[in-house]
């Protein structure tokens, strides 16, 4: 079999780690072509000596210079700069593009990939929170896949499989709770990033952490599962499973429900879109029932945690409503991490910048450009 040729963008990063890992162990099936990363030249430059690709880009200027002279040594072709991510993107030996970078920059990368015909492996929810509607549209005209690899969404697509013509009734997506469940906003008050950052079943990136324990995350998950399974937000419910054993479920027009099941690891999901339509044997620790003899499902607090019901909001207006919302959260997630505002802060700021940006309903790709600069400009004004 001809080996998957991967460009993987943000591949330091929790998933990046992690996706190479899979390469590692299955050298056989996949080859990276490209690898990108935002400012960690150190990792980057041992991944690139480790796997040879064609093309690295980090995307920090400042450390472009001796990364170039360091991998011009090794025969590597390294770029920087915003326009270099999409042209990597679209080389002709590219056959899959994962997206394992964080937040609105992978908007561009992402279009850019799809033009090209190349297919998606999505981690990075954020492009299809801020532009689903545009996105899904390109990839349908393109006749390309996008695969989720978030896990949730990757637990309903490999529940959809061999269900074609069969309407979806609803989905449940579930939801850790993160490290807050159960907590009152009183208790909320004075969390800090640390508290929050110990999220209790995934080791993940620090922004998708804190908007888990915010539920800003399971809100961005609602509406790239609106995108990514052409469904309307009543047929998107969420549900509270600590264990995060079920990673989400689908009920079908007869009642029947499936749901997809295992331990957390990441690295499933991840070599499930890789390898798509194909499973890849692997040594993943197994789950055992024993070991968790309850299973436990409770509704979750959108009232202490308002991100979750902003989210909902944000998909029955449309148009540039998310695309508001995600970026005025990516500004109050990042300011909690500096210390700047406080945990509620974040949901308060998000409500206000959200509601008070400039609404366009038919957006073009310039129309998302300008509504995240001016979310973005508003959310920094009230995290000073
Ligand atoms: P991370 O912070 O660990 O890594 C992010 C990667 O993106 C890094 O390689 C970084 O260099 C790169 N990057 C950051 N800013 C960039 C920029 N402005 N331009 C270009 N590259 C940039 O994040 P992560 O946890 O791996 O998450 C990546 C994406 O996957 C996010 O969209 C997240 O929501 C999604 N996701 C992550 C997990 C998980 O378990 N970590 C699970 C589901 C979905
Ligand atoms: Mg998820």
């Amino acid at each position: 079999m001809k080996k998957k040729k991967i460009a993987l963008l943000g591949s330091t990063g929790s998933i990046g780690t992690q996706a190479l890992d899979v390469v590692r162990k299955n050298s056989d099936l996949f080859e990276i072509e490209v690898l990108t990363a935002h400012s960690n030249s150190e990792l980057l430059k041992k991944q690139a000596i480790e796997f040879r690709p064609n093309a690295v880009v980090i995307s920090n200027e400042e450390k472009y210079e001796a990364l170039a002279k360091d991998l011009w040594n090794e025969g590597i072709k390294t770029y920087t700069g915003d326009e270099a991510l999409s042209q990597v993107v679209q080389m002709d030996d590219v056959d899959l593009v994962l997206t394992a970078l964080v937040g609105y920059a992978g908007l561009k990368p992402t279009m850019a990939a799809i033009e090209a015909k190349k297919s998606i492996a999505l981690a990075n929810k954020e492009t299809l929170v801020v532009a689903g509607e545009l996105i899904t549209k390109l990839a349908n005209k393109n006749r390309v896949p996008i695969l989720p690899v978030d896990s949730e969404h990757s637990a309903i697509f490999q529940c959809l499989s061999g269900e074609m013509h069969n309407k979806i009734e609803k989905i449940y997506l579930t939801a850790s709770g993160g490290p807050f469940r159960g907590w009152t906003s009183e208790a909320l008050k004075n969390v800090t990033k640390e508290q929050a950052l110990k999220h209790p079943n995934w080791e993940m990136g620090a922004k998708i952490t804190i908007d888990s324990a915010t539920l800003m995350n399971k809100g961005l998950e609602v509406i790239e599962a609106k995108w990514l399974f052409d469904l309307k937000s009543n047929q998107i419910d969420v549900i509270v499973h600590p264990q995060s054993i079920i990673h989400s479920i689908v009920q079908f027009e007869d009642g029947s429900m499936k749901a997809q099941m295992g331990l957390p690891d990441m690295k499933l999901p991840i070599q499930y879109a890789m390898a798509y339509p194909n499973r890849i044997k692997s040594d993943f620790p197994r789950f055992n029932f024993l070991d968790y003899p309850n299973l436990t499902f409770e509704k979750a607090d959108t009232k202490t945690f308002k991100n979750l019901s902003l989210a909902y909001l944000a998909l029955d207006e449309g148009g540039t409503m998310a695309c508001a919302l995600n970026a005025a959260n990516e500004i109050t997630n990042a300011a909690f991490l500096s210390k700047k505002i406080s945990f509620l802060d974040i949901a308060a700021i998000n409500e206000i910048v959200m509601k008070a940006s400039t609404f366009i309903k038919s957006p073009t790709i310039s129309d998302y450009v300008a509504c995240d600069q001016e979310a973005r400009d508003r959310a920094n004004q009230f995290c000073k």
